[in-house]
């Protein structure tokens, strides 16, 4: 099983790290290295957020905190595929990859 986030299209609400059973969520600073897990090197952080997400999200009021200065990165081997995460990010940006190759992205509810 492995966890990676697009790092520009996240937007360090946690909602991930609220549901995940298992704690593979790690919200960091970004100003530490965000690019810890398996992401792709064009989703990885490189100072820029995804423009069409931070427009969507960067005045949003819902009680957390947005683009201030977090974003989520994945320990992925302990996921469970319980799904949580996938339908709670609103980033759209979890991608998980089962020990079978099947892939499941995170669709916002
Ligand atoms: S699918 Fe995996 S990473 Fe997502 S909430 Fe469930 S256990 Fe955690
Ligand atoms: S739920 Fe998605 S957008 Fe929010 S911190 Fe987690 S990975 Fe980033």
């Amino acid at each position: 099983m492995d966890v990676y986030v697009d790092k520009p299209k996240c937007t360090g609400c946690e909602h991930c790290k609220d549901v995940c059973p298992v704690n593979v969520f790690d919200i960091i600073k970004i100003e530490q290295d965000v690019n810890t897990d398996h992401a792709p090197e064009e989703m990885k952080f490189k100072g820029q957020h995804d423009p069409a997400t931070f427009a969507k999200f960067s005045t949003a009021n819902d009680g957390h905190t947005h683009f201030k200065d977090k974003s989520s990165g994945a320990r992925g081997s302990d996921c469970i595929l319980c799904q949580a995460c996938l339908i709670q990010c609103e980033g759209e940006c979890i991608h998980i990859f089962d020990d079978s190759g099947n892939t499941y992205k995170s669709i916002y509810q």
